[in-house]
């Protein structure tokens, strides 16, 4: 279906058709570069101020083949998502009632996010790089390097990590958890 991007439904979305709850949209009203949006999000879209008319899908529906063609809202506040609704009159309401202190509150969530993402990469990272050690001990027992026979000493991976058919999928499988967004 080509490239889009992804909204996180938060709350999710009940389809008006099945009642199956969305709790993602695919969206090809912004920039399409794969890019994974949430209410509060700055979002690539020529839209300052406003509503975007987009589709909503049901893969549920999809599956069963119905037919279920509703509009879907994307409310737009000063290039930030504001709300994503079903109903117009709900969209336009969130338009006007949105003020600054919603967005102190996306502040808040978006560096929360920030910490937690920057724990997940330094942490990937320090793995990374003991197994990296672990390469080169591995091909010098007896290195010459004083700094390398160190990290060789502190460092170890977890020996279900070293045991591993494939100690680097061991690794990414390790510092990957349930979270939508990981998987893109
Ligand atoms: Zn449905």
């Amino acid at each position: 279906m080509g490239m889009f991007d992804t909204i996180a439904l938060d709350p999710a979305i009940r389809c008006p058709e099945c009642g199956a709850l969305a709790t993602s949209h695919q969206t090809k009203e912004f920039e399409c570069q794969m890019s994974y949006y949430r209410i509060g999000s700055v979002v690539a879209t020529s839209c300052y101020l406003g509503i975007v008319r987009d589709r909503f899908w049901c893969g549920a529906c999809q599956d069963a083949d119905r037919q279920s063609e509703h509009p879907l809202y994307l409310v737009i506040w000063h290039s930030v998502l504001a709300a994503v609704e079903l109903d117009a009159g709900e969209a336009e309401r969130k338009l006007r009632e949105t003020d600054r202190l919603d967005l102190v509150g996306w502040l808040a969530d978006s560096q929360r996010e920030t910490v937690r993402w920057r724990g997940k990469f330094r942490g990937l990272m320090s793995s990374l790089k003991t197994w990296q050690w672990h390469l080169r001990e591995k091909a010098n027992p007896e290195p010459e390097d004083e700094k390398l026979r160190l990290w060789s000493r502190l460092l170890s991976l977890p020996d279900e990590i070293l045991n591993a058919p494939d100690p680097l999928d061991a690794i990414i499988k390790s510092h990957s958890e349930e979270s939508p967004e990981d998987d893109l």
